[in-house]
């Protein structure tokens, strides 16, 4: 004790956040506001559109939410109670089922299993997929084995056998215990195969050994992936990109039928790809939405291979887009759900991973489990969270539609009035980006460095601080995007100090001797 404190928690990026007059704490945050501690010790509003990133729709520490922390706390909720029954849980699994029932005119159930961060829900759902798949791989090794069995019984009993057979395995006509042994064991080395990830160009999925591998940012995911399998990436809304990406790792067994005493070979479909992940509206890959003519193809070619789809609505979910599952806004159910971020209210943090039915394997429950999921206190809280979202017949995502259009609107008018410096206006609801047109060849050398390091976006964010008192970023992968995810909450007001500090931003990228940082 007494000893001087060293910057010893992540200290690298507060330097880096300190070159930018990011580096300040805040002290306390209230609906679209976070105060900021000044040297004198006096507390700085600032207006908030970064949201937390996307877990805050419905506002900083929301007071009801809050007095239900506070009571549930004060009641002594059992936070730490794992291998026993959790009736909220199931509460919550029931309530999220009943509005994803709602959205996407389905009755099929979902079961859920429970995480404590958006990435870990997104591994829970690949876990599962990949358990799923190992299942029906033995499933189809069986089937192949059967059929084998079938045949050699009927070659036995006088069944003839279709020689072009022989001639594809280049075993000796007649030899069909020689052909039937290869057989099985092709099927059998093809089972042991790897897996294969498909994912978006552009997609996050989040930062573990697993979820980074799925993230399409290089940077994020090249140093650790050596620790898990490679993920193919298709191309966001290019519908040929799909079967491109996905037909040459589909892998296709042989087995014998034996159709009027003549025995011939036939396909055999193997599972080699776990799953397809994407995000509706894609977050940290720069606010971009995923088309419905593209939503469709995915549906249909995963359909038709036996691919399940993981719809990470971390992000674009819980009512951000104006659905509480942006992917019910483009048709594109998928057989799992992350979903997480603005689930716990902004207060707890919870996260939920949703599998089909048809696919649900309860023998995941004994592989996968964590100390904090499931608790007390974080179903509780998402579960008001939700009733708050639904209340009124879902007026919350009709204010998110609005106040969405609202800001967009705002955007769209600083675009055409510098369209030199503003690329395009993208995404819907509380989730909004502006891209900036590459500044790396401006007339002013300072934004022209910045662009050039790629730091455009972090020096926008510094100088809408300082100057304004307003707290955006740019998205974590497409880092001249500016990324909007206020609360239901935010205002006119607010949005016009927003449109404001944009427009002064304006000037300076435009003047050729004003510097950012
Ligand atoms: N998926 C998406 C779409 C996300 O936006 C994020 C976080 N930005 C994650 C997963 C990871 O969530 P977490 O940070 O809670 O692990």
């Amino acid at each position: 004790m007494g000893t001087a404190e060293v910057e010893l928690a992540e200290p690298t990026m507060l330097g880096w956040l300190s070159d930018y007059g990011l580096d300040v704490e805040y002290v306390r945050s209230s609906g679209n506001t976070l105060f900021a501690k000044q040297a004198d010790g006096s507390e700085k509003p600032v207006l908030d559109f970064a949201g937390g990133y996307g877990s805050v729709l419905l506002g900083h520490n929301n007071p009801e939410l809050v007095e239900l922390a506070r009571e549930l706390l004060a009641d002594g909720t059992p936070i730490h109670a794992q291998f026993s029954r959790h009736p909220y849980a199931n509460r919550l699994a029931n309530e999220l089922n009943a509005v994803l029932h709602r959205e996407f005119g389905v009755s099929e159930p979902y079961y859920a299993v429970f995480a404590n961060s958006g990435a870990e829900a997104v591994e829970a759902a690949v876990k599962h997929a990949e358990l799923d798949r190992g299942h029906r791989v033995r499933a189809v090794v069986e089937a192949v084995g059967s059929a084998v069995a079938a045949a050699r019984a009927a070659v036995d009993g006088g069944a003839l056998v279709d020689e072009e057979a022989y001639r594809e395995f280049g075993v000796a006509s007649g030899d069909f215990g020689a052909l039937a042994d290869r057989l099985v064991a092709l099927a059998g080395e093809a089972a042991s195969r790897r897996p294969v990830f498909l994912a978006l160009e552009g997609g996050f999925h989040g930062k573990l050994v697993g979820s980074t591998q799925l993230t399409h940012n290089p940077g994020y995911r090249e140093p650790f992936s050596a620790l898990a399998r490679p993920t193919r990436f298709v191309a966001l809304n290019r519908p040929e990109s799909v079967r491109e990406v996905l037909e040459p790792e589909r892998v296709w067994l042989r087995e014998p039928v034996v159709v009027d005493g003549v025995v011939r070979l036939t396909d055999r479909e193997l599972p080699v790809v776990t799953a397809f992940l994407l995000e509706p509206v894609q977050g940290e890959g720069g606010i971009r939405e995923v088309e419905a003519e593209f939503a469709k193809e995915i549906g249909a070619a995963c359909e038709e291979a036996g691919v399940p789809v993981v719809v990470d609505e971390v992000q674009s979910g819980m009512g951000r887009c104006g659905a509480f599952f942006a992917s019910s806004q483009i048709g594109l159910r998928g057989d799992y759900y992350a979903l997480s971020k603005s689930l716990g209210g902004g207060i707890a943090k919870a996260a939920v991973m949703l599998v089909r039915g048809k696919h649900y394997r309860g023998d995941f429950e004994l592989v996968h489990s964590s100390t904090f999921a499931k608790d007390s206190f974080s179903c509780t809280v998402a579960l008001r969270a939700l009733a708050l979202m639904e209340a009124d017949g879902g007026r919350a995502y009709r204010v998110a539609a609005e106040r969405g259009q609202r800001l967009a609107g705002v955007l769209e008018s600083i675009r055409a009035d510098h369209p030199d410096l503003v690329l395009e206006v993208r995404g819907r609801g509380l989730m909004l980006g502006l891209e900036l047109r590459d500044q790396s060849g401006s007339a002013n050398a300072a934004v022209a460095g910045q662009a050039a390091a790629g730091m455009l976006g972090y020096a926008v964010a510094g100088y809408l601080l300082r100057e304004h008192a307003i707290r955006l970023f740019p998205t974590a992968s497409a880092t001249s995007t500016l990324r909007f995810e206020p609360s239901l909450h935010v205002s006119d007001e607010e949005i016009a100090r927003l449109e404001n500090g944009l427009r002064d931003v304006m000037a300076v990228l435009g003047d050729p001797v004003r510097g950012l940082v």
